[in-house]
C-alpha cells in the first residue's frame, strides 16, 4: 500500500508558504494559528504541527488520515479536530486557515459576528460572518459548532478565540481570512463611533449573486 499523500510535495510547500505569508502579514503571531490542506488523493489532510510557527518546514507537517491514522514526527495542531470537522461537513473545501488575528479576535471576544455592515461579508458565502458560542479549544463541542457554522459559510469567528476560514485552495482560504480580518477592523472602527447601517437581505442576495461571477476578468 502506498503512503497517503506521498505525491503532495508541492502542496506541502504551498502550505508552508501560507504559514509564512500569514506570519508576514501579521495575521498569525508566534505559534497560535494553524493551517491545513486536503491531500490530493482525498484520503486525509496535511496540517501544521502543534507549537510551531513560521519556522515550520515541509517535513514537519503532519498527515491526518480520514481513517484516523496520524503520520509525522510531531503531534498535530491541538486544533486539528475542527479542521477535520470542516472537511467532513464541506467536501468542496480544500484548505483551512485558523488565526488569532487582532481585530477578528477582538470581535470574537465581544461574542459578536460580522453583520452585513459592508457588502464584502459575502466573501464568506452569506450575508454575515457568524460567531460560534464559546467552547474550549480542542473540544468536540467546538468542532461541532464550527462544522455547524460552515454548513452555510466558509468562515466564522469562535467566541473568545479567533477566526477560521476555508477555501477551495490555500490561496482562497488565505484571501477569505485576510478579508474577514480587514472587515473586523473596519467594523470595530465604525462601532467606536456609532451603530453601522446594515444592508438588507435583498441587497445582500444581489451581492451574493454578483459574487458568483466576481473576480479577475480578462477582456475578450
Ligand atoms: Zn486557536
Amino acid at each position: 500500500m502506498t503512503d497517503p499523500g506521498v505525491g503532495d510535495r508541492a502542496l506541502r510547500e504551498a502550505l508552508v508558504a501560507t504559514v509564512r505569508r500569514l506570519d508576514a502579514l501579521g495575521l498569525n503571531r508566534g505559534s497560535t494559528g494553524n493551517v491545513s490542506a486536503r491531500g490530493s488523493d482525498g484520503s486525509g489532510c496535511w496540517i501544521t504541527p502543534t507549537g510551531m510557527g513560521a519556522e515550520v518546514g515541509v517535513d514537519d507537517l503532519v498527515w491526518l488520515g480520514d481513517d484516523g491514522r496520524v503520520r509525522g514526527a510531531w503531534q498535530p495542531s491541538s486544533e486539528a479536530a475542527f479542521h477535520r470537522a470542516i472537511y467532513a461537513a464541506r467536501p468542496d473545501l480544500r484548505a483551512v486557515v485558523h488565526v488569532h488575528s487582532v481585530h477578528a479576535t477582538a470581535l470574537a471576544c465581544l461574542r459578536r459576528g460580522l453583520p452585513a455592515f459592508h457588502y464584502m461579508v459575502a466573501v464568506a458565502g452569506g450575508d454575515d460572518v457568524p460567531c460560534t458560542p464559546y467552547h474550549r479549544f480542542g473540544s468536540d463541542a467546538l468542532s461541532e459548532a464550527v462544522a455547524q457554522a460552515f454548513a452555510e459559510r466558509h468562515a466564522c469567528l469562535m467566541a473568545n478565540h479567533g477566526l477560521v476560514a476555508g477555501g477551495t485552495s490555500l490561496a482562497h482560504a488565505t484571501q477569505v481570512a485576510l478579508e474577514v480580518e480587514s472587515l473586523a477592523e473596519t467594523y470595530l472602527l465604525a462601532l467606536a463611533v456609532g451603530e453601522p447601517a446594515i444592508l438588507g437581505r435583498d441587497e445582500m442576495a444581489a451581492v451574493l449573486a454578483r459574487f458568483q461571477t466576481y473576480g479577475r476578468t480578462r477582456r475578450a
